[in-house]
């Protein structure tokens, strides 16, 4: 993590919507710029990237190997779940803020959290980490509208397990719920076995998380909808998964990218980058869809009007590299090197 220290002169490559501008800069003390000196290295600069799916509280969970998806996060009772009940306050809180802060080190200017817990948990969320875009997941056994007022008066919006985790007549009154409160709703689907895409879409989600088993038809719906995916292949991996990048691609999805769990991963955005340039190139996708999916999720979801996160923060990850800024160059060594920097005067 970081950049070498004191200032440094780099030929710097900004990513702007589908191309590299390049300019030369100066970096010292977390800002840059411009420079006419004498470059000693190469970054790739990345605006805004925000980690779009996150949970952060079970970052202190150590789990041991060899456990399902179901032992280790299906509600109520996976492991993480009862890690979470049973962890004081201060050690979740403390979770917490080690993640934000190791997000921000490796260059993330932003996560979306699907945060367990109810109204309590955001608010916890919210003490520990101010910045973090916190998407609430109710708790009462039955609908209470109560709830939802009192998670949407600390969170961002709502963030649900997935259909097949819930009473089909609760979520959709929860999400009839948001809708008329003009909040966001996200929600994972297909990440174990392939759900009702239409049930799913139903419920007008700002986004969906996952889509491992979803066919082509499940994610051109996707597509039509404008609903992009967010996508975890850590994750997915550590449970012998993949998400079907390739056809994500072809049927003209939004793809997001997110580190998901992070008693699984650590909130390292170039690490992530580089395993979906793996898994796309591995299914003969065009890896070049990374840098987009850096991004995608500030421009289609958190600058697009809707009630989730904040204005543009302007914070860049930058990623030394040596060639040409191709993906597989770009994000070839995962995080060694990234950092957070800003404009300078
Ligand atoms: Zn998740």
């Amino acid at each position: 993590m970081g950049l070498p220290g004191g200032r440094l002169i780099a030929d710097a490559y900004v990513y702007s919507s589908g191309s590299f501008d390049r300019t030369r800069i100066e970096v010292e003390g977390g800002l840059f710029r411009e420079s006419d000196g004498e470059p000693s290295l190469k970054l790739a600069l990345f605006e805004d990237v925000t980690d779009a799916h996150t949970h952060c509280a079970d970052y202190g969970l150590r789990i041991p190997p060899g456990l399902s998806i179901e032992e280790l996060v299906a509600p109520p009772d996976g492991l993480k779940h009862r890690h979470l009940r049973d962890s004081p306050k201060e050690v979740l809180s403390e979770s917490m803020s080690r993640f934000a802060r190791d997000a921000r080190s490796f260059g993330c200017s932003a996560f979306v959290d699907f945060r367990e817990g109810g109204a309590e948990g955001c608010r916890l969320l919210k003490e520990s980490c101010p910045d973090a875009v916190v998407l609430g997941r109710p708790v009462s056994p039955e609908f209470d509208p109560g709830e939802i007022d009192e998670i949407l008066r600390c969170a961002d919006g709502i963030g649900l397990p997935s259909v097949s985790d819930m009473p089909s007549r609760y979520v959709e009154q929860v999400a009839d719920a948001v809708r008329e409160r003009g909040s966001v709703l996200a929600i994972h689907a297909s990440e174990r076995v392939r759900e009702d895409i239409d049930a799913v879409l139903s419920l007008d989600p700002a986004f969906v998380v996952h889509m491992c088993e979803a066919s082509d038809s499940d994610l051109l719906k996707c597509a039509e909808a404008e609903v992009p995916v967010a996508v975890c292949p850590g994750s997915n991996m550590y449970f012998g998964k993949a998400p079907p990048l390739a056809r994500m691609q072809d049927m003209g999805v939004d793809i997001a990218l997110g580190t998901d769990n992070g008693m699984l991963r650590p909130p390292d955005m170039a690490a992530e980058a580089s395993l979906f340039v793996e898994v796309m190139e591995s299914q003969g996708g065009d890896p070049a869809a990374v840098f987009g999916a850096l991004s995608i999720l500030n421009c289609k979801i958190l600058n697009r009007n809707i009630r989730i996160g904040r204005e543009r923060r302007r914070r860049f990850m930058a990623v030394p590299f040596e060639g040409v800024p191709e993906p597989g160059r770009v994000f070839r060594r995962g995080s060694s090197g990234t950092a957070l920097v800003k404009r300078g005067e």
